[in-house]
């Protein structure tokens, strides 16, 4: 007997949250923080889970989770996404090209030619920055066709 398509989704959803509580009541509260306490069977139900559906170490990502609290925001933070702008020029590049299309894109009061020439403008400086993902957005863009 097959099962509906929508127990499918009911099942995903259920498994996926149950891994979402063992990350955050197991892995943050419990393990990283000593936030709460947790009976012994719920603490290797968790470790277990996690084990089985991630793969995820609990000493690993208790180790890691420690050092981004006691380290955050230096360039030894495992996590800080502004250390991780420092070091990516490409990254740098990425949100400064998003920052100037949502720019372009919020000009309500142009014209449609006056927008398309603007987005033209900006496909040619994306191709110009030497990000492979940047360039693939524009060959993309430039496919479609207001016609
Ligand atoms: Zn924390």
């Amino acid at each position: 007997m097959a099962w509906p398509w929508w127990a499918y989704v009911l099942v995903t959803l259920g498994l996926t949250h149950v891994t979402i509580a063992a990350v955050t009541i197991f892995l943050h509260r419990y393990q990283a923080h000593r936030a709460l306490d947790l009976h012994p069977l719920s603490a290797h139900f968790f470790r277990l889970w996690l084990w089985l559906t991630t793969g995820m170490g609990t000493l690993e990502w208790t180790s890691i989770h420690r050092k981004h609290h006691a380290r955050c925001e230096t360039p030894e933070d495992p996590h800080s996404p502004q250390q991780l702008m420092k070091q990516s020029s490409a990254l740098r590049t990425a949100c400064a090209m998003r920052e100037e299309l949502v720019t372009l894109w919020s000009h309500s009061s142009a014209s449609s030619e006056q927008l398309v020439k603007e987005l033209q403008d900006w496909c040619q400086r994306v191709e110009r920055s030497g990000v492979r993902q940047l360039q693939e957005l524009s060959l993309r863009l430039r496919s479609y066709s207001l016609n």
